[in-house]
């Protein structure tokens, strides 16, 4: 079948199945084969890989990762893209659409059972509505993961990789860059879709991390840490975190703690690196 990253293609699988876009969906699909052949490149997948594709709409993206990948699952929420996917897929053997929401499937457990609990690859146009959670679901749940290669909003693909002192910087990029190594591989103009969305879009490319980058005593504490010290950007950080009803810390532990590591007592937490977050949360354990 002819590639549908060609917009003519698009709009003939669209208008002989009367597709209606759905807005709550976050459907954009993708019309530029140049973007599809970068997203393929950074994502770097070979015949040994299993693929999970997040939202293929009509497949256009599914099809290119059929062509690389050894398997393929690709999980569609809308009911309407399915017998369309049939369709555009059909010439593959090495792909099952699975129709449902991916928030709620047990990712690790399609790891284990399809792919031997080797680390899959994952790849989308994500639907921008959901990349916090699906992100953060698919490292906090330990599936075992090689990397994720994803169109996301511009703007939060540059907050994933921004760095301390940035006013990009704050919980997200925190979190993604424990579990990852981020990098943006790609600006895509709204041109690029159908419909065009409203803002600018980024592929990004996290890939995971082997072993930790810090050593952390509790990961859940540290990040309770990082989202009270961002809840509260304008405060220092010892005010944010002594005034943060949902932690049991002063605001004479955060000084302590803070004066123990060597800063400033009127610093903020978007001065302090994951490794310092890290030291902080150590040290506030062991003194509650
Ligand atoms: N991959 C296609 C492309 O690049 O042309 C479509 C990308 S579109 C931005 C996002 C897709 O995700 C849509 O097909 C949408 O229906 C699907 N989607 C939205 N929410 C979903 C969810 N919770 N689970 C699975 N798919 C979802």
């Amino acid at each position: 079948m002819a590639t549908l990253g060609i917009p003519q293609n698009t709009i003939e699988v669209l208008q002989k199945h009367k597709f209606r876009f759905q807005k709550k969906f976050g459907q954009n699909f993708l019309i530029d084969t140049h973007v599809l052949d970068k997203i393929i490149r950074a994502a770097d997948i070979t015949e040994k890989d299993f693929v999970l594709e997040i939202g293929p709409g009509i497949g256009t993206m599914t099809q290119y990762l059929c062509e690389n990948a050894g398997q393929v699952m690709a999980v569609e929420i809308d009911a309407n893209l399915i017998p369309i996917l049939r369709e555009t897929l059909e010439a593959y053997d090495n792909v099952t659409v699975v129709n449902d929401d991916i928030l709620k499937m047990d990712i690790g457990q399609v790891a284990r059972e399809r792919n031997g609990g080797r680390p899959i690859k994952v790849v989308a146009n994500l639907p921008y509505y959901i990349t916090t959670p699906i992100i953060m679901g698919l490292f906090e749940s330990h599936v075992p993961l090689e990397s994720i290669t994803v169109m996301v909003q511009r703007e939060v693909a540059e907050r994933m990789q921004s760095q301390p002192g940035t006013k990009e910087y704050g919980a997200l990029s925190l979190a993604v860059q424990y579990y990852a190594r981020a990098e943006i591989v790609a600006n895509v103009p709204p041109n690029c879709f159908m419909p065009r969305p409203n803002v600018g879009s980024a592929v990004i490319r996290l890939t995971r991390h082997q072993n930790n980058p810090v050593e952390v005593d509790d990961e859940g504490f540290m990040f309770r840490i990082i989202r009270a010290s961002f809840n509260q950007r304008r405060k220092t950080l010892q005010n944010g975190l002594g005034n943060d009803g949902s932690l049991p810390v002063s605001k004479e532990q955060a000084a302590r703690a803070l004066e123990q590591m060597g800063l400033s007592a009127t610093i903020r937490g978007e001065k302090l690196s994951l490794e310092q977050f890290a030291k902080l949360s150590n040290i506030l354990l062991g003194d509650i």
